[in-house]
């Protein structure tokens, strides 16, 4: 069902681009890119822009769409963005997660139309209108289409990040999504939590449930749990007392417990998950060193495994030191746009680029919108979709030309 007329056929064009993009499932679990790929290249030529795909991993495809600058040789601009979704469950959507439905709001529901295929087409269509106005930049804007950014980013901008295919992009400034905000104010997000998950391993005695043995799992879990939690309790109190920010306060939490075989064997090893979040300015070694001791209270047997353990990064400046900062700032207040510089709580692509120096910044052009990100109906209003386009429109440009 689609009621989405438009008299401006740029405009029409951008919702047909964007409707498509959400119609591929590139979900996961074992996601294929190839029609992610496959349309992005056709959209790369319709709009009259080079293209690459980068393979360091089979099946986990990076492409840069580039608009050439003037002077290509200065730095670039970076609009970094993520192909993949998370899982939908079909059965709790209004609409089908992946048939990108408009309603009679205009609302355009899909999985991605939020998180974050709605970005990647604004970059691209407002670059179309660019073009078509004549205008030049002095600097090239590459456009990164990462895959992985929901699973960890081990085969995406983890791994781009860090080799000569990026370096050779001569990146000086980059942008990547950030959440949509619920008012007219837009965030700018400077920097980001460093990110550990890991797995706690606790090696115990087994043997039979009737017995009051020593050193089983039980106790040992009992042991290290709390010390986790105790911190977790600490660190909660102080939240609320203090009416901080979650951004400004590391996050403990245990996800996962597995172990046992039967309701009458004392497991021979109890495995908990733990997903911790630590704010810009932490220690991450003294934290690594508390981890383990907390550990090595439960047992010497008692041990970590890292699954995610991402250094910690400097913050973006938004002053005067930074000159595309300075040019975004200055083209945002000539559209009337209201920000708002903050800490993320999450963790984006963006991270692995700040990691190298590089100046980079969350953004959304999403407004007066709830935030759906991984949520069930996600959805995006089709003005709101094409309003974003004329901010990108404004201030790419600017950016690319400071
Ligand atoms: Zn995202």
């Amino acid at each position: 069902m689609s009621i989405y007329t438009s008299s401006n056929p740029l405009d029409a064009l951008a919702v047909e681009n964007f409707r498509e993009y959400l119609r591929i499932p590139s979900v996961h679990p074992n996601i294929s890119y190839d029609a992610s790929v496959a349309f992005l290249r056709k959209l790369a030529k319709d709009i009259g822009l080079q293209f690459k795909v980068y393979e360091h991993f089979p099946g986990k495809p990076v492409v840069v769409i580039s608009w050439i600058g003037q002077e290509p040789n200065l730095p670039s601009i970076l609009l970094n963005n993520h192909m993949d979704v998370v899982p939908a469950s079909e059965e709790v959507w209004v609409h089908k997660p992946f048939a990108a439905d408009i309603d009679e709001n205009g609302d355009i529901y899909g999985r991605g139309a939020q998180d974050m295929k709605s970005g990647s087409i604004q970059y691209l269509e407002a670059i179309r209108r660019l073009k078509k106005d004549g205008v030049k930049t002095r600097r090239t804007v590459h456009v990164s289409f990462m895959p992985d950014e929901e699973i960890g980013s081990d085969a995406g901008m983890k791994d781009f990040a860090n080799s000569k295919d990026f370096e050779d992009l001569h990146v000086g400034f980059a942008m990547d999504e950030c959440f949509p905000n619920q008012g007219d104010v837009l965030a700018v997000a400077t920097g980001e939590k460093a990110t550990w998950q890991f797995r706690v391993h606790i090696p115990a005695s087994s043997g039979h449930s009737s017995q009051l043995i020593q050193n089983t799992a039980g106790e040992k879990l009992h042991i290290v749990l709390g010390k986790f939690y105790n911190h977790r309790k600490e660190v909660l109190d102080k939240l609320l007392r203090n009416n901080l920010k979650q951004s400004d306060v590391v996050s403990i939490n245990l996800t996962e417990i597995h172990g046992g075989v039967q309701s009458n064997i004392l497991p021979s090893e109890i495995v908990m998950t733990f997903d911790c979040r630590f704010p810009i300015d932490s220690n991450l070694d003294d934290w690594e060193n508390t981890l383990k001791s907390w550990c090595k209270e439960g047992g010497d047997d008692v041990w970590i495994e890292y699954l995610v353990k991402n250094a910690s990064a400097p913050e973006t400046k938004l002053d005067s030191s930074n000159p595309y900062w300075v040019a975004f700032e200055d083209a945002a207040k000539k559209i009337n746009l209201k920000l708002r510089p903050q800490r993320l709580e999450g963790i984006t692509d963006i991270r692995h680029v700040r990691s190298l120096g590089i100046p980079a910044i969350g953004f959304s052009a999403v407004y007066n919108t709830p935030n759906l990100e991984h949520k069930d109906n996600e959805f995006l209003n089709v003005d709101i979709f094409l309003k974003g386009i004329t901010i990108y429109y404004n201030l790419i440009p600017a950016i690319a030309n400071a």
